[in-house]
């Protein structure tokens, strides 16, 4: 420290500032006690910077009680901006949009027509977004940024879709390019069960494991996985596409234009028509209700998928060796019917492990993950520090 001349002295408090940002960020609401533990911080410095962050008006400080005794919690300025955390699912869209203390200030959920054309559901989402916005009394100067959660693999770099046919009327367009202009915000584009496993890891299931699986089993089916901490995105992106692993080599041509992938299998589509005869036309939602309420056919098939999508997961978890795995999506609103099956097959596939044996855990945010998971993406992206800090 001694040696340090006075420009490094600053740039050191610069850095130790972004430090406590990124940290209150990171947990939400800390005290100055718990801010010196989770930085390594002395509580003379920590007390120093809040003080100078409160000054420049990115971080309040209010009373709050730790184990009954007084403390002051230190929480980002509402005034350091709003994100909105979209997911664009099958059949549904979901728009969360919260603070940078993660707490959702305003939620929206509408229906989505089949093979929806990208161009009206971004138009839906533009619309909600500002409407939601001025019903929190905010406006777009306020919003660091928008997250999409779309059920297709994505390339990040460009914001495109990395595999075509996944998501018809999606294909050709520069998905983030386009959002960008109808919001003049920065747009990130990302596959849905990439943000699902982001969710699981900050707060979902997985929150205590550096390497994890999250399993996404909608409409149709795919993974996020975790390593190190750290989402695993691949090359261009298709890590974790399992709903394109082939399980049946004389099965139906899949979309992706192979033959026999998980999805040609257990997507809603084979499970809806495995039931057209024995039940007549269903939906999906139909399908789980029923077999919740004790329906066997309904049951079997939801079974019969879990046997299946656990296959695969053995073969990821295989591959990766993940601490946990989690399993979230429509499917898993069925309960044990349909997570039981999987986690078993899942068991039976992989090595046993004497050492650390591998969990397979329910999804806790039923429904949410992917647009909580879109907020984590973009509170995670935005460095508030270089953005509101004034230097000083
Ligand atoms: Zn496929």
């Amino acid at each position: 420290m001694s040696r340090l001349t006075a420009g490094s002295q600053s740039s050191l408090r610069e850095a130790n500032k972004g430090l406590l940002v990124d940290t209150i960020k990171q947990f939400g609401g800390l005290t100055q006690v718990e801010l010196a533990d989770a930085t390594g911080l002395s509580a003379a410095t920590v007390s120093t910077l809040v003080k100078q962050l409160t000054e420049s008006r990115l971080v309040e400080v209010r009373p709050t009680s730790r184990s009954g005794r007084r403390a002051q919690l230190v929480t980002l300025a509402r005034a350091t901006g709003l994100a909105a955390g979209v997911h664009v699912g099958h059949r549904s869209l979901r728009v969360l949009l919260s603070d940078f203390n993660r707490e959702i200030v305003a939620e929206q959920s509408m229906p989505l027509p089949r093979e929806h054309p990208m161009d009206t559901v971004l138009d839906r989402v533009a619309l909600l977004i500002v409407d939601m916005l001025e019903l929190v009394a905010s406006s777009l100067d306020e919003l660091a940024g928008i997250a999409l959660g779309l059920p297709a693999p994505v390339d990040v770099s460009t914001g495109m879709l990395s595999v075509r046919g996944v998501l018809p009327g999606w294909d050709s367009e520069h998905i983030g390019e386009v959002m960008g202009k109808r919001l003049g915000r920065p747009v990130y584009v990302e596959n849905d069960a990439n943000l699902g496993a982001l969710a699981q890891m900050t707060f979902g299931a997985t929150h205590p494991y550096a390497d994890s699986v999250y399993v996404r089993a909608s409409y149709g089916t795919g993974a996020g996985v975790i390593l190190g901490g750290r989402l695993h995105r691949g090359f261009g992106g298709t890590a974790g596409e399992i709903g394109h692993v082939q399980v049946d080599p004389y099965g139906h041509i899949c979309r992706c234009g192979r033959r026999g992938c998980l999805d040609t299998v257990v997507g809603a589509e084979a499970l809806l028509a495995s039931l057209q005869t024995s039940h007549g036309p269903l939906t999906l939602r139909d399908v789980i209700t029923r077999a919740v309420d004790g329906d066997p056919g309904c049951s079997r098939v939801l079974a019969d998928a879990g046997r299946t999508i656990g296959r695969v997961v053995a073969g990821v978890c295989q591959a990766v060796n993940p601490q946990a795995v989690c399993v979230g999506g429509e499917l898993a609103d069925a309960g044990s019917v349909f997570l039981a099956p999987l986690a078993e097959a899942v068991q039976e596939h992989i090595l046993p492990n004497r050492v650390a044996p591998m969990e397979v855990l329910a999804s806790p945010l039923r429904g949410d993950e992917v647009a909580k998971g879109a907020l984590v993406q973009v509170l995670d992206s935005t460095d508030l520090f270089a953005q509101g800090g004034d230097g000083q």
